[in-house]
């Protein structure tokens, strides 16, 4: 039963939070290759993060902030990381990181098996769920890609700060669409 299975296997990492491919073999009575087919699925979930030799459960609203790219680069323009970070997680466990939205949005454009997409509060600098924030495109202010779009946890905030700053309040799909119609 495969399901129920990956149900449990779910449950148990969200209670432990972390555990090598072996140790879950045991703890489930399969092989380590059952194991990491499950793990392959569940990571699209985005709950989930494979690493070497094991699994990490990914908690996104307490996770610490994002560490940036290798290289501390953006991976789409180049500009060292900035403090509005936009990450790409994908379901193999890549990660990408972009300077701000801007960048962050149009990487999404050629990024496949995307798993969970963060990107990082204007106002509070908290790191939050991508496709459910807010987006504020072409406000007057930049922070370092033009067109400048910056991310708000909440729709009435960046309803608030574009009534001062300039821009458009966009959702998610209508943010992606307007940069590729931008790109
Ligand atoms: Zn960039
Ligand atoms: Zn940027």
């Amino acid at each position: 039963m495969p399901n129920s299975r990956r149900t449990h296997l779910l449950e148990w990492l969200c209670e432990h939070k972390r555990a090598t491919i072996d140790a879950l073999s045991e703890q489930f009575g399969v092989s380590g290759m059952t194991i990491h087919r499950d793990l392959a699925e569940l990571a699209k979930t985005g709950k989930i993060r494979k690493v070497h030799g094991g699994v990490v459960w990914v908690d996104e609203a307490s996770a610490p902030s994002p560490s940036p790219s290798p290289d501390g680069k953006c991976e789409m323009c180049g500009v060292a990381a900035s403090r509005m970070p936009f990450i790409i997680r994908r379901t193999d466990g890549q990660t990408h990181t972009a300077c701000c939205a801007h960048c962050g949005l149009m990487m999404l454009m050629s990024t496949e098996g995307v798993a969970s997409v963060l990107t990082t509060d204007f106002l509070y600098g908290r790191t939050v769920s991508a496709r459910s924030a807010a987006y504020v495109v072409g406000s007057g202010v930049h922070l370092c890609c033009a067109p400048s779009v910056l991310s708000f946890a909440s729709a009435d905030d960046a309803e608030r700060f574009a009534r001062g700053f300039g821009g458009t309040v966009m959702a998610y799909d209508e943010a992606l669409a307007a940069l590729r119609h931008h790109a």
